[in-house]
């Protein structure tokens, strides 16, 4: 039943029943999370083998013949920035292979504007006081927090099918020199789903910043993390870079988080040479060099890119059913109330879920005490101010199937039995 269409009586009725429905599932007790993004048990298991490709009698010698073992060569091993290359789609000698995480990597880069200059002439990033950042949203809470620490004043701009509105973005970065730079997850975005269409790739190439130290954070962290056999394209931002002549515009991140195993996995980053040359300089004082024993295993274990393909089909046969039984479920509970809207993703991780505005938290909260974990409604804005009230991230990928249809159907009840509260005030 469509709840803006009803009669007083028709909602009372069905808001007493909901209550109902809701104190008996309320009544069982469970346990469930569908909080964060995490690869769950059956997808941590695809990679257990590359545990056994190296031991005691492995040859640890890399292309470029240095003992893996050692300290050295901070920017990473041959074969691992090779095929950190391909996957982000850039000439290997761009890439610089780090550690286990990403996000260190951009938290790192971020901290090295701070305080260096990333254009020769301009100030570091602390002494602008009024400094601003543009956060697309609903983003990604953990980009978010990056900024919000280094004291950026976080602009949100609002995301359309086609990425973030670039008519926003250009007007602000060609008029406020302040404004030093922007978050994206371009494919498979964290956490709508959203690919950046063709034309908001070349627009992004073609701004014409203010700030002459202006940079995108390209965190392409699902880049190819399909789940669908139609998958998104995203173009590539540092071929179209280079034919702007924009060339030190973006900084690429991924990792192998949502590949292998997150916190255990290899994280890269990509950028111009002018731009690597200042975050070089900082890694130098930074570390000597990361865990080369883990880029090989990698390495081994995959073989080359197409290795890493096929283990991502893998992943799209695990993930697939898991976001079929979240979009089913909501196709058949909440959209004859006419009271929600999702997002319908071919990759990534989530599905983003915008319940009747003003009642994401009484959401939240109910399925809380219900058992079933939510990400904080509000998360996926700046400072966790979502003005709608409204969005909710679900993340399917962790609880096994069973307990994401027991959590799905309880996230349902309470967000008719908040939209129904609100309907009769
Ligand atoms: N970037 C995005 C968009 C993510 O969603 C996540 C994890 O959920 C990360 C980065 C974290 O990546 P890493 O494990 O490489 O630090």
């Amino acid at each position: 039943m469509e709840y803006f269409k009803c009669s007083s009586e028709e909602l009372e009725k069905e808001y007493a029943a909901l209550k109902k429905r809701y104190k008996d599932e309320k009544g069982k007790g469970l346990s469930l999370n569908m909080a964060r993004g995490k690869p769950g048990k059956e997808q941590l298991d695809l990679s257990l083998k590359m545990l056994d490709v190296m031991n005691s009698k492995s040859d640890f010698i890399g292309e470029d013949g240095m003992d893996c073992r050692n300290y050295g060569i901070f920017h990473g091993i041959d074969e691992c920035r090779k095929l950190f290359g391909e996957i982000l789609g850039v000439p290997s000698n761009s890439v610089m292979v780090g550690g286990n995480s990403s996000l260190n990597m951009m938290f790192d880069t971020i901290s090295c504007m701070m305080t260096k200059p990333i254009v020769e002439g301009c100030k570091p990033w602390y002494e602008v006081p009024d400094r601003k950042f543009l956060c697309p949203v609903p983003g990604y809470d953990r980009h978010f927090g990056i900024t919000q620490y280094y004291g950026f004043e976080m602009i949100p701009v609002p995301m359309n099918e086609n990425g973030p509105d670039m008519d926003i973005v250009e007007r602000l970065v060609s008029n406020d020199e302040s404004i030093k730079g922007i978050w994206c997850v371009p494919k498979y975005s964290n956490p709508n789903g959203i690919t950046y269409s063709d034309e908001t790739v070349r627009r992004f190439a073609s701004l014409k910043p203010a700030a002459k130290d202006f940079r995108i954070m390209w965190d392409n962290a699902y880049c190819i993390h399909d789940i669908t056999d139609t998958p998104d394209k995203l173009l590539n931002i540092v071929d179209e870079c280079r034919k702007t002549g924009n060339v030190d515009l973006p900084v690429l991140f991924c990792s192998t988080s949502k590949i292998t195993f997150p916190g255990a996995g290899v994280a890269a980053m990509a950028a111009s040479s002018n731009n690597m040359k200042v975050f070089a300089a900082r890694y130098n004082y930074e570390i000597i060099s990361y865990d080369k024993l883990n880029m090989l295993r990698h390495v081994k274990f995959f073989g080359d890119f197409n290795g890493v393909l096929k283990h991502m089909e893998k992943h799209k046969a695990i993930l697939k059913p898991k976001f079929d039984i979240v979009l089913n479920t909501l196709d058949k509970e909440l959209k004859p109330t006419g009271t929600a809207n999702w997002t319908n993703p071919n990759g990534g991780y989530f599905v983003s879920v915008d319940v009747m505005e003003g009642t994401a938290k009484r959401v939240v909260h109910l399925c809380r005490d219900a058992g079933v974990v939510l990400t904080g409604a509000g998360a996926t804005y700046p400072l966790g101010n979502d003005p709608h009230d409204s969005n909710i991230r679900i993340a399917p990928t962790f609880p096994p199937n069973n307990e994401l249809e027991q959590a799905m159907d309880i996230f349902c009840t309470c967000a008719k039995l908040a939209a129904c509260e609100k309907l009769l005030g």
